[in-house]
C-alpha cells in the first residue's frame, strides 16, 4: 500500500511538473487540435496571420501566442512598421524597383551604365545581382512573370513601361536575366518578340545558363549540360569569370 501510494505521488509531481513547465507548449497543441480558439481577438489575429504565404494557420498561432509573451511595445512597432511600408513604399518610376523616393539609388546614380539594362522578375532578384558587386548597369523590374496558367499577361507587368523606357532612352543593351523556368523562358521570348520590333533595337543578350560552380557534371540535369556545350566560353574567359 506504501508503495502504491509513493507511486501515485510520483504520478502527481510528474503531471504537475509537465503542467507548469510546459503549459505553453501543451496549450498551443490542445487548442490547435481543437481548433476552438478562446478568445476571439485569438481567432481574428490568426486568421489574418494565415494569409501570409506559406503561413498555416498552427504557424499563424505559434506567432500570436509569441507575440502575446513579448512587451506590448514591440507589437506596437510590428503593427507600425507594416502600416508604414504599406502606405509610404514606393516603386522607382525608371525601373519599378521598391524605393522610399520616386526615383531609386541605382537610377540616380550617374556613374552605373545607364544604356546598360538588365530586366528582372522582382526586388529580389536586384538584391541578388547587387550582392554580387559585378553588375555597373541600371534594372527594370517586370513585377512578375508572364504565365498563363495563373492568369499573368504582358499588361499585368512593367512590359509597355520597358518598351517606352527603349523608345524615350538610348539603351544600347538589355540583359534577359529571368529564372530558367517555363514562364521565365515564355516571358523571355514575348520581350525578345516585342523588343526586336522596335524601330531601333536595342542588343539583347540573356544571362549564361550551365553548371553551377562546385557542381559535378554527373548531377547535372541534361538540359543544363547540353546548354553548357553549346554555350561553351574560351578558357581565358573562364579564368577570368572565377578569378
Ligand atoms: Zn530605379
Amino acid at each position: 500500500m506504501r508503495i502504491l501510494i509513493k507511486k501515485i505521488n510520483l504520478f502527481h509531481g510528474f503531471t504537475n511538473y509537465i503542467l507548469k513547465n510546459h503549459f505553453s507548449i501543451f496549450g498551443e497543441y490542445l487548442i490547435f487540435a481543437f481548433m476552438d480558439y478562446p478568445s476571439k481577438l485569438l481567432t481574428e489575429i490568426v486568421d489574418e496571420i494565415a494569409k501570409l504565404p506559406g503561413i498555416g494557420k498552427r504557424t499563424a498561432l505559434r506567432l500570436a501566442l509569441h507575440l502575446l509573451k513579448q512587451p506590448v511595445e514591440q507589437s506596437e512597432n510590428l503593427s507600425q512598421s507594416i502600416t508604414k511600408f504599406r502606405k509610404e513604399v514606393k516603386h522607382c518610376k525608371v525601373c519599378h524597383n521598391i524605393s522610399d523616393k520616386p526615383v531609386c539609388d541605382i537610377c540616380s546614380d550617374q556613374s552605373r551604365q545607364q544604356n546598360l539594362v538588365c530586366v528582372v522578375e522582382d526586388v529580389r532578384d536586384v538584391m541578388a545581382i547587387e550582392s554580387t558587386g559585378e553588375y555597373r548597369g541600371v534594372y527594370h523590374v517586370l513585377g512578375g512573370l508572364i504565365s498563363p496558367i495563373d492568369g499573368i499577361g504582358p499588361s499585368d507587368l512593367t512590359i509597355d513601361k520597358l518598351l517606352k523606357r527603349l523608345e524615350n532612352q538610348t539603351i544600347d543593351e538589355i540583359v534577359l536575366a529571368l529564372s530558367a523556368t517555363v514562364d521565365g523562358d515564355t516571358t523571355n521570348f514575348y520581350l525578345y518578340r516585342k523588343i526586336s520590333e522596335l524601330a531601333v533595337p536595342p542588343k539583347i543578350s540573356t544571362i549564361a545558363r550551365g553548371i553551377g560552380v562546385g557542381e559535378e557534371l554527373e548531377y547535372a540535369d541534361e538540359v543544363t549540360l547540353a546548354r553548357s556545350i553549346t554555350n561553351r566560353v574560351p578558357f581565358e574567359k573562364s579564368i577570368k569569370q572565377n578569378g
